[in-house]
């Protein structure tokens, strides 16, 4: 150490808090006014050299705060002169936000002399303090995401609660059998997420499929004190220890149900993309697969009827050949848009089957109303003027799935219906 104890004076200390201390004002609450001795640090920017000290308070704890933050804590209202005048000393740690980032401050207010007070700040840079601040965040953090949790003991087939930090004094008192509690909670669990709860919940389970110190968990949906199902997951996680017949678990429910709830949007949107063909924006060849064989499996269960049809343009490869692939894509889509058009207020789904062939399957239809789809399509497509390839015409294979039919069955009906318009001279509609 450099300095001897006896070197230490007053003067040393004072002018260290002069230079160490980042705010020091006279107050004057009676008055409601400020006069600034020292400022320097995160508070220069809020701070005049005088000023209403109320406003002060205010500014400070508005421009400080977390944005979350809506109301002034308790913690900071001691600074605030309400009743007009303060009445003894306050000093408080507070976590203050500038720019977004936590710094923690310590603030006080002592009487000086006469009726008038000092205000101190001095922010506490120490990384303890920064520490203090990640724990407690931590804890909201736990407390904001886990529903509940608690210690369930197999052996005595007993619950009990448990408090996640000593700064929560809401304990929940859980003091029922566990095998109780399973029973009670399975009433909160979604009916088809029943089954595997009771499996997973099961005390057997557990004993068997848990080894010590091991984690398992799956997700539910489960029902909140509002009412509403809600995404969870329900983690079971064993003691770690070595007595076989000792079967203590943490049990804990995590809501998770912003998250499920973005990826399962995300994850819908990625199917609808992978079910879609580039080019013209309606379902693709894999996606109009599925349908068929929906449709097939709805035939044979149900007295539904189903259709479906077949369109290939005529002579497409002359239209590549005259005006090149660029004229040919764009009378692609035109014609995707016209037969998507067409079925729109219709229950049927069609796609392009490939290159210039596409497939409508069309549901509660038989196979009159389907000749009717298919020859109004025809006639539309043959009077269309299409952007620079003018005239085009369309050949159509129309079938109804019959009970009992395979894919490949009704498949190469409505194919060979499709061939044989082709065959009678395009331009027309063929039905097997
Ligand atoms: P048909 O009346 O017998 O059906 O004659 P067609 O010329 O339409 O039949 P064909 O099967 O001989 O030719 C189909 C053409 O479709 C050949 C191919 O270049 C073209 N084609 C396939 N896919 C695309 C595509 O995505 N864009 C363009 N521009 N042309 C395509
Ligand atoms: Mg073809
Ligand atoms: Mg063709």
């Amino acid at each position: 150490m450099a300095k001897n104890m006896d070197e230490f004076t007053l003067q040393d200390a004072a002018s260290f808090i002069e230079n160490g201390i980042d705010v020091i004002a006279v107050v004057d609450s009676d008055a409601d006014t400020y006069k600034t001795l020292v400022k320097k640090g995160m508070f220069t920017d809020f701070i005049d050299d005088a000023g209403s000290y109320k406003e002060l308070t205010q500014k400070l704890w508005f421009h400080l705060k977390n944005e979350q933050d809506k109301e002034v804590t308790e913690d900071y209202q001691v600074f605030i002169p309400r009743i007009g005048k303060f009445k003894g000393k306050y000093s408080r740690r507070l976590k203050l936000f500038k720019d977004g980032t936590p710094h923690s401050v310590q603030m006080t207010i002592t009487p000086y002399v006469d009726d008038y007070y000092l205000l101190i700040l001095y922010e506490l840079d120490s990384s303890d303090y920064m520490q203090e601040f990640l724990t407690n965040e931590k804890v909201t953090t736990i407390q904001n995401t886990y529903l509940f949790s608690m210690y369930i003991d197999l052996f005595k087939d007993s619950t009990s609660s448990i408090s996640i930090s000593e700064v929560s004094d809401d304990t929940m008192d859980v003091e029922i059998k566990y095998s109780q509690w399973r029973m009670m909670i399975v009433n909160m669990i979604w009916p088809d997420d029943k089954d595997t709860f009771l499996e997973r919940t099961d005390p057997e389970y557990l004993k068997t499929h848990l080894e010590p110190g091991s984690t398992s968990s799956f997700d539910c949906l489960m029902k909140n004190l509002e009412g509403i199902y809600i995404w969870v997951k329900l983690i079971f996680s064993r003691a770690e220890t070595n007595n076989k017949e000792d079967y203590r678990y943490v049990f804990m429910v995590q809501d998770i149900h912003e998250n499920s709830v973005q990826l399962m949007s995300t994850l819908k949107k990625y199917e609808e993309l992978a079910s879609k063909d580039t080019l013209t924006d309606i379902f693709n060849h894999g996606r109009i697969e599925t349908e068929i064989h929906n449709a097939i499996e709805i035939v044979g269960r149900t007295d539904r009827k189903v259709s479906m049809m077949m369109f290939d343009i005529d002579f497409f490869k002359s239209v590549n050949d005259q005006y090149g692939h660029a004229v040919g894509d764009m009378t692609l889509k035109h014609f995707a848009y016209m037969i998507k058009e067409y079925f729109a207020k219709k229950n049927a789904v069609i796609g392009r089957w490939g290159g210039e062939e596409f497939t409508a399957v069309c549901y509660d239809t038989g196979v009159e109303e389907a000749r009717q789809f298919a020859e109004e399509i025809r006639s539309k497509v043959s009077e269309e003027e299409f952007n620079v390839a003018g005239n085009v015409t369309v050949s159509i294979g129309v079938t109804q799935i019959i009970n009992g039919d395979e894919f490949e069955v009704a498949f190469d009906r409505m194919d060979k219906a499709l061939y044989q318009a082709k065959e009678s001279g395009r331009n027309c509609i063929r039905i097997l």
